[in-house]
């Protein structure tokens, strides 16, 4: 399920409920440095927990969208 460890939230396919439409695709096509925004991580096992990430965070989950 993992595509690699070296992405952040700002590109995963997880990444970004919660975070309005037009937000999320500017952090999604020129990236973002401002950790105050947080979006919803909507990985099962995340989403149970109601984990709220920033653009520049990341995990082993990491799923890029690319590749989606
Ligand atoms: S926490 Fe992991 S699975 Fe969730 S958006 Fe970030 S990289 Fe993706």
């Amino acid at each position: 399920m993992s595509n690699s460890n070296n992405g952040s939230c700002s590109t995963c396919v997880h990444f970004g409920d919660g975070v309005p439409n037009e937000q999320l695709v500017q952090i999604r096509v020129n990236g973002s440095s401002d950790g105050n925004i947080l979006g919803g991580c909507d990985l099962p096992s995340n989403a149970a927990l109601h984990l709220k990430v920033s653009p520049i965070s990341s995990c082993d989950a990491y799923q890029s969208l690319k590749a989606a």
